[in-house]
């Protein structure tokens, strides 16, 4: 078997069209969701992922806002821009792009954020209405995997599922999710015995791990649904060549040749795609979806926050 590809870009693009007609409804009524990152320090990822979510407010319509501080910024500094951030009525969501600098106290700025404000779904209030399958705003990352799931018609009611990686951001809620949807789940992490014999049971498995091509064709049985979160770096012909078949052997040489490195997940596709039947690349897998979902949650909190 060959998997087939669970494609991100294009369910991104499709989420996005849906919030951009829902955004252009809102401004016939005079709304426009507003969106506020904020930046501390200057760390070049998180400043490229700042600078991709305003853009893409931008091009669904959404009202944003960027607010850069120095690395040196006290905590009370922070608080208190979260703090007029929360009482700023043209601010629906509230993103603080982690990681912050050390003399932060990053618990601290989550839990200051108004859970209705919270478009991340990182505010205790959200986590724990996430348990309870209320009404929360969710995680974006494993929000954007079920909207894959859904795309692609993947039944996840009855399904044996297997989340590896017990995160606050990806593992936990994305496991909540799948048992929300009355998936089996079995949640793995770096004390899981025999974590092969696991996932082998799975219908779906999802990595979520952060280990470049951890989980093999001998952790997947035939016909699984295979989600790849992860996202790291390659820097060696010989990972390369362990983790891709042609023609994306290639392809892959020739970035690392030039720059160095290229983008790898927690998946080995070479021998993950001759079992399982579908996989999602990377890149073009989960992540295109966790901005996507951002902009849905910034429009959900728009019309939560107005009773809509
Ligand atoms: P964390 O480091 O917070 O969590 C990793 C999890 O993997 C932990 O629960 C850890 O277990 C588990 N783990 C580590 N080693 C093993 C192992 N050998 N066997 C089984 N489990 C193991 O990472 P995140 O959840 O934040 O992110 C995971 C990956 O997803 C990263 O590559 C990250 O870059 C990527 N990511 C991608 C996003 C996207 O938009 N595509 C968004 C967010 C993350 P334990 O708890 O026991 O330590």
């Amino acid at each position: 078997m060959t998997a087939q590809v669970l494609n991100g870009v294009e369910v991104a693009e499709h989420i996005k069209q849906r919030v951009a007609a829902r955004v252009s409804g809102l401004a016939e009524q005079g709304i426009k969701p507003g969106l506020a990152a904020v930046i501390v320090g200057d760390d070049p990822a998180s400043k490229v992922y700042v600078g991709s979510k305003v853009k893409t407010c931008e091009a669904l319509g959404l009202y944003s806002e960027k607010h850069e501080l120095p690395g040196t910024t006290t905590t009370e500094e922070l608080l208190a821009l979260v703090n007029r951030l929360n009482h700023n009525d043209a601010i629906d969501g509230i993103l603080v792009q982690m990681p912050l600098p050390k003399q932060i106290d990053a618990r601290r700025i989550l839990e200051a954020v108004d859970p209705a404000k919270d478009v991340d779904g990182f505010h205790a209030v959200n986590v724990g209405r996430l348990v309870q399958g209320r009404d929360a705003l969710v995680a974006c990352t494993p929000a954007g995997v079920i909207e894959l799931l859904d795309y692609y018609k993947i039944p996840i009611a009855g399904a044996n599922a297997v989340v590896v990686g017990r995160s606050d951001i990806v593992g936990k809620p994305m496991a909540l999710l799948l048992l929300h949807r009355h998936a089996t789940v079995t949640i793995c992490h770096s004390k899981t015995r025999d974590l092969a014999a696991v996932t082998r049971q799975a219908d779906i498995v999802i990595a979520a791990i952060g280990r470049t091509a951890m989980i093999t064709g001998d952790h997947v049985r035939e016909g699984a649904v295979v989600v790849d979160v992860g996202m790291n770096d390659a820097t060696t012909e010989a990972e390369i060549l362990r983790i891709f078949a042609e023609p994306e052997r290639s392809k892959r040489l020739e970035v690392l040749a030039k720059r160095g490195r290229t983008l790898v997940g927690d998946v080995e596709p070479r021998t993950v795609a001759e079992k399982a039947a579908w996989l999602t690349p990377v890149p073009g897998g989960v992540g295109p979806l966790t901005i996507a979902m951002l902009m849905q949650n910034t429009l959900r909190a728009a019309e939560m926050r107005r009773g809509l």
